[in-house]
């Protein structure tokens, strides 16, 4: 993923900002210690990194984007949790099922679409295992 610089969004200046910046007192809460966010300067558009690193995990989402990729990330633990998984099992299960490679399969830089894949699968597997 190359760096983003300009928003897709409104075309605004995209800059790497310390998560201090974006989340205040909730940055420890959320994991973000000393990590960096790309945010646009105009809309507020933005996306994480890859753990310490500046390497953006997709491209920089609006807030309906960032909310779907949350619903997401909260559909995806809950369904490796109850089918005894553990973290590395079941990432590298959403790379098999989408067909990306490891290092991409990281739903803080997917797009709608892929979004809406994963809480299909995950709804999917939990039906079959009820089953
Ligand atoms: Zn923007």
């Amino acid at each position: 993923m190359k760096k983003p610089v300009i928003c897709r969004y409104c075309g605004g200046p995209i800059r790497l900002v310390p998560a201090e910046q974006i989340y205040g007192k909730s940055t420890h809460r959320l994991g973000m210690d000393g990590e960096c966010v790309y945010q646009c300067q105009n809309c507020n558009a933005r996306v994480g990194c890859h753990k310490g690193s500046d390497r953006p995990l997709g491209d920089v989402a609006n807030e309906t984007l960032r909310l779907k990729r949350m619903e997401t990330h909260q559909v995806f633990d809950a369904f490796w949790k109850s089918s005894h998984m553990s973290r590395t099992q079941a990432y590298k299960w959403l790379s098999q099922q989408l067909r990306l490679p490891e290092k991409n399969a990281h739903i803080g830089g997917f797009e709608m679409d892929q979004c809406q894949r994963v809480i299909n699968m995950c709804r999917g597997n939990e039906k079959k295992e009820a089953a």
